[in-house]
């Protein structure tokens, strides 16, 4: 019988704070939009005798992301030296915290598809800085310092995940709850966000660890899971075989969708750690902390709550609204236009969202604004336009800047709602329809809306979809019931 294995996995969570400033100095954190070595000074360039100074603000965020993840903030914590050489490090050593980092004990609650719940535990929080970014170019090679010392947090996860699902969950509610910080962007494609995976296997009911390994180089949630599954299933094979795992870091190979030896632990580095000589230790008042507990934005949770309760929606359409704090913001934003929020939520939730699947957009990129989705509503609202003129006027908006209220009027969109209009054409359908007002006088209680259903659409027909569908309803019973 085959043998019963187990993982155990591990992430390391690196991200960027959007202070605006460095960490250790006042230089601009814009490293992507501007020239390459313009965002330096001394200082962020590990001039000799150039000293570090805190960022209050990368304090202030740390300590909000740290709540988010329900961590214990370290009234005491100080910073060390990570000693290593490489290129795009200009100090040759990288500001951290070793043993006594700002934050610990925290949790991640995930929920998985079949519904279960778990509680992933976060090991720890630490401050620590970026590294500069190197850039090859045929067979030279660049160094860019623009990104050097932007502030960043590491998150080490507990080894409580056991799957791949469970890694992309705790990755997603773990990029969810600092978004709602508003304290980083978290987002893997601007490199705001990134992720290492230790993992390691075991047979099932064994206390003791495996050997692990730790994969860098991942690009996306997705190549996370991907690059978990595979390591689990070569590790096993590994074991079967009769091998060993050899403790080492790996790389993903996104091409190859496999994992590669990068190095292994005899030639890991001994970053001689000690503790930072240039900075304090640092301290945080319970005021200090007190105060940024009180300015924390709401969170998912909390939101989710409120938008039940203020915008009368059901719990299912609050959570799809609050899967993202944009997509919440720009709902909030509609609904307040709009006059009905619960079809507010209803465009959002279909037309809106289809329509940046289809694209591959976020909230942030759509053409519509969340106010001219509120005044679509609106017109629908105040029965100026049919709910099927709206979908029409909503793909016109995709591609029109106009304000919705000027392309009806403009456009000649708006309803007939003249009753002299709708009578004449209902007598129209009338008259070329005698079977089927035969058939609804003819008609049992119970069918006869159907056979109504079907006049009705005739007038919407002839009116092309204009005719306000209450007033048709209206004359058309008041007609066949003479
Ligand atoms: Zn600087």
């Amino acid at each position: 019988m085959a043998r019963e294995w187990e993982a155990v996995i591990g992430l390391e969570v690196h991200c960027q704070l959007k202070t605006g400033t460095k960490v250790w100095c006042g230089c601009s954190a814009d490293y992507d939009n501007s020239d390459p070595n313009t965002h330096t000074c001394p200082i962020c360039l590990g001039h000799p005798g150039a000293l570090p100074k805190l960022n209050k603000k990368v304090v202030e965020y740390a300590i909000k992301a740290g709540l988010a993840l329900n961590c214990k903030i370290n009234k005491e914590s100080k910073f060390d030296r990570k000693n290593y050489f490489y290129p795009d490090t200009p100090k040759n050593y990288q500001i951290t915290q070793f043993d006594m980092p700002y934050a610990e004990y925290g949790h991640i609650d995930i929920k998985l598809n079949s519904g279960r719940e778990k509680k992933i535990g976060v090991t720890r929080i630490h401050i620590e800085e970026d590294a500069g970014k190197s850039v090859h170019a045929g067979e030279e090679s660049f160094i860019n310092f623009n990104r050097a010392s932007i502030p960043l947090i590491e998150i080490v996860s507990e080894p409580d995940i056991s799957s791949s699902e469970e890694a992309y969950e705790y990755l997603n509610t773990l990029k969810t709850a600092i978004k709602y910080t508003g304290v980083s962007d978290v987002s893997m494609e601007l490199g705001s966000l990134r992720c290492d995976a230790n993992v390691s296997v075991r047979l099932k009911g064994e206390k003791t660890f495996g050997t692990r390994t730790e994969t860098k180089n991942l690009n996306s949630f997705k190549a996370v899971a991907k690059a978990i599954d595979y390591e689990i299933a070569r590790q096993i094979e590994l074991i079967e075989a009769g091998g060993k795992v050899v403790q080492e870091t790996r790389l993903w190979d996104e091409e190859a969708g496999v994992t590669r030896t990068m190095r292994s632990k005899e030639e890991a580095m001994d970053y001689r750690y000690f503790p930072e000589p240039d900075l304090v230790k640092l301290v945080i008042s319970d005021e200090q902390l007190e105060g940024i507990r009180a300015e924390m934005p709401e969170s998912k949770v909390e939101k989710i709550d409120r938008f039940i309760k203020e915008y009368s929606i059901p719990e299912y359409d609050a959570t799809v609204l609050c899967s993202e704090v944009e997509l919440a913001d720009y709902f909030e934003v509609a609904a307040k236009g709009s006059g009905n929020s619960k079809m507010t939520a209803n465009w959002i939730m279909t037309e809106v969202l289809r329509v940046l699947k289809d694209e591959q957009k976020g909230i942030e990129e759509f053409s519509i604004s969340p106010e001219h989705i509120g005044k679509i509503v609106k017109l629908i609202e105040q029965g100026v336009i049919s709910s099927k003129i709206a979908k029409d006027l909503f793909e016109k908006k995709l591609k029109d800047d106009r304000d919705p209220e000027e392309i009806v009027k403009e456009d000649g969109m708006s309803q007939v709602a003249d009753t002299g209009v709708i009578e004449n054409m209902v007598s129209e359908v009338l008259e070329k329809n005698p079977k089927l007002v035969e058939d609804y006088r003819n008609a049992d209680d119970g069918r006869k809306p159907r056979v109504m259903k079907g006049l009705m659409g005739q007038v919407m027909k002839l009116s092309k979809g204009k005719a306000n569908p209450q007033l048709v309803t209206d004359i058309l019973i008041k007609k066949l019931s003479n």
